[in-house]
């Protein structure tokens, strides 16, 4: 199951947006309900998302936004590669 996060990261960040299917987000919402992981990281998304809102009232910046999944991924990679 684990190795399936990766595979999440782009989703987490339409998740928050609301931009993913009904079934999408089902599954993405199932997964974090056994994914203490991934849970961290949309906390740690929405957080982010919520700031930047708050502070500009603008999408996350697409250059944040990748610094931010690749961030996850070297993240994920190093948990996940032990
Ligand atoms: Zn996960």
């Amino acid at each position: 199951m684990a190795g399936k996060c990766p595979d999440y990261i782009n989703d987490l960040s339409d998740y928050l947006d609301g931009g993913v299917s009904p079934e999408l987000c089902a599954e993405i919402e199932a997964h974090l309900g056994e994914c203490r992981e991934c849970r961290i990281m949309v906390d740690t998304l929405r957080q982010t998302v919520t700031l930047c809102r708050a502070g500009a009232e603008e999408p996350l910046p697409q250059a944040l936004e990748n610094k931010l999944k690749s961030l996850l991924r070297q993240r994920w990679e190093k948990k996940f590669s032990k």
